[in-house]
């Protein structure tokens, strides 16, 4: 029976600048990006997914199309009268930074009255981030939680990238109290070292994967830049895989979010923990070598 990976988020509107004073439009979102390149690299025995709200706009249609074209299966609930947010990339002097129009996003409306994740079976995964509690309002959080534990209970694996953004959350103390909310549903957690050493005061990756494994979560993966990953799974003697050496790093964006897919996918193949960060060194070493969220992969 094929297996499915349903990622939970908010997909946006991406306004990408072409260099002669003009945009180009395309789709982007943390998890949405996760979803895109494990679509890439899985094979057919694997569904890819991809849970949130919609409006019933223009813009929405062609979101819903992009997702459909690129072989992730919409499992979009459909909110009449909203419309989809969007970001626009500006470049100064080489550097990128990043606006965003997404406080009326229909994927703040994902989680009301939600009771069940669609299409999910034992065995399956269902992944989401920090950016995915974020976006919502405190009731939507509260039930995707508990949708989530239900999942769990019934023998679907949950992955949590905590994914720390302190500009979408009204404090650095509500961020890391969801967060670690976020964690106590989860069994696989992908936390990047930087940010949690930030924000949690953790003195190197071992209290980041303790602070995790505390939390509830089996199996922790803090990945650190271009730094050795570092791999924690209960019972089992730590582990670290060295990124491949990246010679011209030319954007970060999405570098992470391909990590995870590649992760995932090596774990959707039964794959060695080892194995599956190796697989996401890799994709990721693509993606920051080229420019833009969704790159083409050689
Ligand atoms: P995030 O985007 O979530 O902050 P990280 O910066 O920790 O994630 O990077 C995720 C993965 O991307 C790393 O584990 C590594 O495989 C790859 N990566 C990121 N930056 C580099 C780099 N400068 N050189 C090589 N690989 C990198």
């Amino acid at each position: 029976m094929t297996q499915t990976v349903l990622a939970i988020g908010e997909c946006m509107v991406e306004m990408a600048p072409t260099g002669d004073g003009h945009y180009a439009m395309g789709f982007a979102g943390d998890t949405f990006n996760t979803a895109w390149y494990l679509r890439k690299l899985a094979g057919d025995d694997l569904t890819v997914s991809y849970f949130s709200a919609v409006g019933d706009d223009a813009a929405s249609a062609q979101m819903t199309a992009f997702m459909q074209d690129a072989g992730v299966t919409p499992e979009l609930r459909v909110i009449p009268g909203a419309s989809v947010g969007l970001y626009m990339i500006s470049l100064k002097d080489g550097e990128r930074s990043f606006s965003y129009w997404r406080s009326a996003s229909a994927a703040r409306q994902m989680a009301d009255g939600l009771s069940e994740l669609p299409n999910l079976k034992a065995g399956d995964v269902a992944f989401f981030s920090g950016i995915t509690l974020a976006i919502l309002p405190v009731e939507g959080r509260e039930t995707l939680l508990s949708v989530l534990a239900k999942a769990r209970a019934k023998g679907v694996r949950i992955v949590f990238d905590p994914n720390l953004r302190p500009r979408l959350w009204a404090s650095d103390q509500e961020m890391c109290d969801w967060i670690m909310r976020g964690a106590a549903v989860a069994d696989i957690a992908l936390p990047s070292f930087e940010d949690e050493a930030t924000y949690f005061n953790d003195a190197d990756k071992a209290a980041t994967a303790k602070r995790y494994a505390d939390a509830g979560v089996t199996l922790s993966i803090v990945k650190d830049g271009a730094d050795a990953v570092l791999i924690d799974a209960a019972g089992q003697p730590q582990e670290t895989v060295t990124p491949l050496k990246v010679t011209q790093v030319v954007d970060t964006t999405a570098a992470g979010d391909s990590f995870n897919a590649g992760f995932l996918s090596g774990l959707m193949s039964g794959q060695s923990n080892a194995d599956a960060v190796r697989a996401g060194c890799a994709l990721a070493a693509q993606v920051v070598g080229k420019r833009g969220a969704l790159v083409d992969l050689d």
